[in-house]
């Protein structure tokens, strides 16, 4: 195969690769045109690998760097950041006087998509300001008033003005975080199957991103998402949607790196939240381990004299639910106070699942916080009118014409789809709301800025005759949502150079037909809290075709923009060193001659490109193969002085010449997404 045809496939430029062959253990010659055929596979599962090895020691390096930013703050050594209670991102990256598109970077690193304008609240704040390398403390509230912009979220704001009568206690919401695989699907699955709310209608369940059973004639509301991903994104919004939160760890596993960002984050947002100690169904089970790994982290359990409520459960086998439910109304009672809601006034929420239904159009699921929501109801979002609440239904499918606080709805009625995380208000005067604009897109905020910063390098100039390279993606996913979420957010991505193609998307787990075809268009197989099939699997495994799991959009959108990254062409640059005029002609050469030269300008080096010039007309070009100063061979002539080189090109040199000297290199282009 011709090495120009293997570069290609590989994407990248063919002196890349040839130079890094020898490196990689196939020396076929500097000047080969063709690699042998029996190499081929091995050349490009070693390139593959090689890639995978830089992006490593790239992300180990960060992941370093982070690390030694927080040790400075925690050895005091860290600038500090004065901080408010609220801020916008904006604000924030002010403060910290960081590019905006660092902050978000790193607010993403976390679970955060956050736009530039939303606001994030002290706690959220200073966690990301200590990845940062910045020790963050309170401002004084008298300044937090002046910060512009600066405010409580609107939920706390509506409730500043409610009096004690008003406000009447709601169910409590939960979450349920901790590390992957520990049980949190299946501990949602058990609550929803143990203890639904028995309705007249019978209907069906859905997946609505949240439902609400009762126990002891009690009404609990559980966020139907786990993993840390939901709970960050709709606290960033600027509203407390969880009141309390479970943290699954599975003592067959113990404590992993998910359940302390757990941990930390729900420290960090100032939940009450209770361990849920789950698969002591499991042979090596080992709760006292796991409880002592806990205790280390500060979390003591109650009969240990500590104040951590941790129950053991088995989600598989529904053991001790009932327990952990009982636990959660304690908790609960014990939060009476903050749990409450004034059912009698105008609703809001927050959205919690949204996407578009081929013949129902947009639905959304909201999470009412406070009022009650009505049919009929005008819906504002982000001062826009969203539309009438045309019908709404429960997460069992018993259609509802009134929504109380710590109810989710599934809203029919929408004009276009929300974003997750957006707070809905219905408004005192539905003529304050500004008319949605038509094709108002469902975009992430975080999205548009990472992309922002993406496009930063499209001033660059685009060779001419290079093609755009294209990733080629597959896409699957759960529900809709997830979906629609993670293709809002690629599409955006747009560069000179490189670009992303969505061979196919679509819903359930990934199949035969998705292997082969990514394997045909050499796409990037991307599967979003969904597995492959047993066979699928297996045809990844003999075709080679890599299966790229995700449970947080942002990992996944984080690989495709190192995938791009890489896949981005080197630019040729030339730096100008200096001119020459030719003041004797040696000898001619078989590829070349021998001229003498008088270094008019700057300097000379050796193998760098020569330009002829004859009347100020470029007439040819070639490389300076030998430099010679008098008797000696030299790297770099400078100005003043004479000089013998040996010219390798085909254009036939005359006395009175002027050679124009350049340096050619090949220089990586940047797709920085950390604007720097
Ligand atoms: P998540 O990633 O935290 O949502 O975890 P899942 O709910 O998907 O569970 C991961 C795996 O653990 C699945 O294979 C479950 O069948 C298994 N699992 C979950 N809970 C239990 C349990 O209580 N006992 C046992 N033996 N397995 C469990």
């Amino acid at each position: 195969m011709n090495i120009t045809e293997l570069a290609r496939r590989l994407r990248v430029p063919t002196e890349e690769l040839r130079a890094k062959l020898p490196e990689l253990g196939f020396d076929i010659g500097s000047k080969a045109i063709k690699v042998p055929d029996r190499d081929v596979g091995r050349i490009m599962q070693a390139w593959q690998e090689y890639k995978k090895r830089l992006y490593l020691e790239k992300k180990m390096l960060d992941q370093k760097a982070r690390a030694d930013r927080r040790i400075a703050v925690r050895e005091g050594r860290a600038e500090v950041a004065l901080l408010p209670a609220v801020m916008t991102v904006r604000e924030f990256a002010g403060v910290l006087n960081l590019p905006i598109a660092r902050v978000m970077q790193e607010l993403m690193h976390s679970g955060i998509l956050a736009s530039l304008n939303e606001r994030i609240d002290f706690e959220t704040a200073s966690i990301i300001a200590e990845d940062l390398g910045f020790r963050a403390e309170r401002k004084e509230e008298g300044e937090a008033v002046k910060e512009e912009g600066a405010g409580i979220s609107r939920l706390e704001e509506a409730k500043s003005h409610e009096t004690k009568e008003s406000l009447k206690p709601r169910p409590p919401v939960i979450v349920v975080m901790g590390h992957v695989d520990h049980g949190k699907t299946m501990l949602l699955d058990a609550i929803r199957h143990e203890n639904v709310v028995a309705t007249e209608a019978g209907g069906i369940t859905q997946h609505i991103g949240a439902y609400q059973v009762v126990r002891k004639d009690r009404a609990l509301t559980f966020i139907d998402t786990p993993g840390h991903e939901a709970f960050t994104v709709m606290r960033s919004r600027g509203a407390k949607v969880a009141d309390i939160a479970i943290v699954v760890v599975a003592v067959d596993d113990g404590v992993q790196p998910q359940t302390k960002e757990a941990i930390d984050i729900v420290k960090a947002a100032q939940i009450p939240f209770m361990v849920a100690l789950n698969k002591i169904d499991k042979d090596n089970a080992n709760i006292e381990k796991v409880k002592s790994q806990l205790s280390e982290l500060g979390l003591i359990p109650e009969e240990w004299g500590g104040k951590t409520v941790m129950v053991p459960i088995s989600a598989k086998k529904q053991t001790n639910i009932d327990q952990l439910l009982d636990m959660l109304l304690l908790i609960a009672d014990m939060e009476k106070e903050h749990i409450v809601a004034n059912p009698n006034r105008h609703a809001i929420g927050t959205v919690i699942e949204s996407h578009v239904d081929k013949g129902q159009g947009p639905i959304a699921t909201v999470l009412v916080q406070t009022g009650t929501l009505h049919i009929g109801d005008t819906m504002g979002l982000r001062d826009l009118n969203y539309g009438k609440v045309r019908a709404m239904k429960t997460w069992n499918g018993e259609v509802v014409k009134e929504a109380p606080p710590s109810m989710p709805v599934r809203i029919l009625g929408f004009k276009d789809a929300p974003s997750v995380g957006d707070i809905m208000e219905v408004p005192e005067d539905p003529k304050s709301l500004e008319k949605l604009k038509e094709q108002l897109s469902r975009k992430t905020g975080a999205s548009e800025i990472t992309v922002a910063a993406l496009k930063m390098n499209e001033g660059d100039i685009v060779e001419s005759g290079d093609e755009k390279v294209n990733l080629n993606i597959i896409l699957k996913a759960d529900v809709l949502g997830s979906l629609e979420a993670i293709v809002g957010m690629i599409e955006k991505i747009r560069n000179p150079y490189v670009g992303v193609k969505i061979v196919s998307k679509g819903l359930g787990n990934v199949t035969d037909s998705d292997i082969l075809q990514a394997e045909a268009t050499h796409a990037f197989l991307a599967a979003f809290d969904v597995k492959p099939m047993a066979a699928a699997a297996q045809l990844a495994r003999e075709k080679s075709v890599e299966i790229h799991e995700y449970s947080v959009i942002y990992h996944l959108f984080e690989d495709v923009v190192e995938k791009l990254k890489i896949l981005i062409p080197a630019e040729r640059v030339y730096t100008e060193l200096g001119s020459l005029e030719v003041i004797a002609v040696f000898k001619k050469l078989p590829k070349g001659m021998v001229v003498g030269c008088k270094v008019k300008k700057g300097k000379v080096e050796l193998g760098a490109t020569a330009r002829v010039l004859r009347d100020g007309h470029v007439i040819g070009e070639g490389k300076i193969d030998t430099l010679q100063a008098g008797k000696s061979t030299v790297r770099v002539v400078e100005q003043g002085a004479d000089c013998g080189i040996g010219f390798a090109g085909k254009t036939k040199i005359e006395i009175g010449d002027a050679l124009e000297i350049y340096r050619e290199e090949m220089q990586e282009r940047k797709l920085n997404i950390n604007n720097k």
